[in-house]
């Protein structure tokens, strides 16, 4: 069986030299190393399994003459167990990711069923039931599982009781390439009821489709993506363990405070005055009080300062009586232009700190300029062009790097 998977994830022809897959290994390793991609975790074994592979001469022979199926059967299947392999990551290629039953076959525990829960951050601070509407398959208790009545289950005839079917297809004078699709008699089952046997309540289907209310304990304290599990709540099937039940809390974002582990942050905007003068506010917190806060004159508030209060943070999961910190972090709004005569500005100035000393230049060489209004656009013009030439930079060094390899 031939088949080029290994080579289209390297992105490397068939025909590529060591060097040219060595180098195309490298290049994607780095950009889907899940230190810098946890999201791609799966890419990142499929890369590497490609590379141990193809720079592998023997492996290579052996994959080129046989595909995948004959890395697995000659025991080359490197660092990966087969069946997890195949189960795992290349189930796709074959076809069989559709929920083929012949990919269940010989597992102990059927999937987990993941469902996000969006709380709010108030609920995440003072803890929440919510319920959860589930709909779950159950194995039916009027066959108990068999889909119908005893002896009544055979063998699927079309594919011998294998649930997937070959077939060839001409990919090239002497090459062919084999697909496994899920066998259409039986659904990828293996297995057949005639339909006067099938079982009356299930219909031969061997589970029922049932809705469940789960109760989400939220408790204090806990996290964006934190796993609230079921153990074995998961959908049922005959001859398997179900799995679990996996509720990942999403937060939803909130009007004024940011989390940061377990410290809230928040942004609020005081007026000149009250940066000079002194100021108080009120801070509605999560729980409904509202913290008064109080900042007397003497200390400068300047624009991005922050300032935190202490334990006013999120509770600890499991230790809610210790609490993070509330940091507050604060913008200066500055009076509109023309807010006072020239007369009260002198008094102002008369006030404030003295500006700098000013020694006006002499000579040909002074020239004195407008202040224009700034315009974002004039600038990322700029901007942009700095951009693009410092790629073009990049593109060089590339090649160049290389050439000086060689
Ligand atoms: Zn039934
Ligand atoms: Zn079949």
């Amino acid at each position: 069986m031939a088949d080029n998977k290994l080579y289209e994830i390297l992105g490397v022809s068939k025909n590529a030299s060591d060097s040219d897959i060595k180098r195309s290994y490298h290049k994607l390793a780095k950009e889907f190393h899940p230190d810098k991609n946890p999201a791609a975790g799966d890419k990142f074994k499929e890369i590497s399994y490609a590379y141990e592979v193809l720079s592998d001469p023997k492996k290579r022979q052996v994959y080129d003459k046989y595909g995948l199926k004959g890395l697995q059967e000659g025991g080359h299947g490197g660092g990966f167990p087969p069946d997890d392999l195949f189960g795992h990551f290349f189930g796709d290629i074959f076809g069989m990711g559709g929920g083929g039953g012949s990919r269940g076959r010989g597992r102990a525990r059927g999937e987990d069923t993941i469902h996000p829960l969006k709380v709010s951050l108030e609920d995440m601070y003072i803890g929440k039931t919510a319920k959860l509407q589930l709909s779950k398959n159950v194995i039916c208790g009027v066959c108990k599982g068999v889909g119908g009545k005893p002896g009544a289950v055979v063998s699927c005839k079309d594919c011998h009781g294998q649930g997937v079917k070959v077939t060839y297809q001409q990919i090239g004078p002497g090459m062919t390439r084999q697909f496994q699709t899920r066998c259409p008699t039986c659904q990828g089952l293996g297995e057949t009821i005639n339909d006067k046997d099938k079982c009356q309540k299930c219909k031969g289907k061997k589970v029922l489709n049932e809705t469940k209310i789960l109760e989400v304990h939220v408790e204090k304290g806990m996290r964006e993506n934190q796993k609230i599990f079921f153990r074995g709540e998961g959908d049922q099937q005959p001859d398997m363990q179900p799995g679990d039940v996996i509720i990942i809390l999403q937060q939803k974002t909130h009007d004024v405070f940011q989390r940061t582990g377990d410290d809230l942050l928040m942004k609020h905007d005081i007026t000149l005055t009250e940066a000079l003068c002194g100021f108080e506010f009120v801070v509605k917190h999560l729980d409904g009080r509202e913290l008064l806060v109080r900042h007397t004159a003497g200390e400068v508030i300047k624009p991005g300062d922050l300032k935190g209060i202490q334990g006013e943070g999120m509770p600890q999961h499991k230790n809610p009586f210790e609490k993070g910190n509330l940091y507050i972090k604060f913008d200066v709004v500055f009076p509109e232009n023309n807010f006072a005569s020239e007369e009260q500005l002198k008094k102002i100035e008369s006030i404030l700190p003295p500006r700098p000393a000013f020694v006006m230049p002499t000579g040909d060489d002074v020239e004195e300029v407008n202040l224009m209004e700034y315009t974002a656009s004039e600038r990322n013009r700029g901007r942009e062009e700095a951009y693009a030439s410092d790629d073009e930079e990049h593109m060089h060094a590339g090649p160049g790097v290389q050439c000086a390899h060689q």
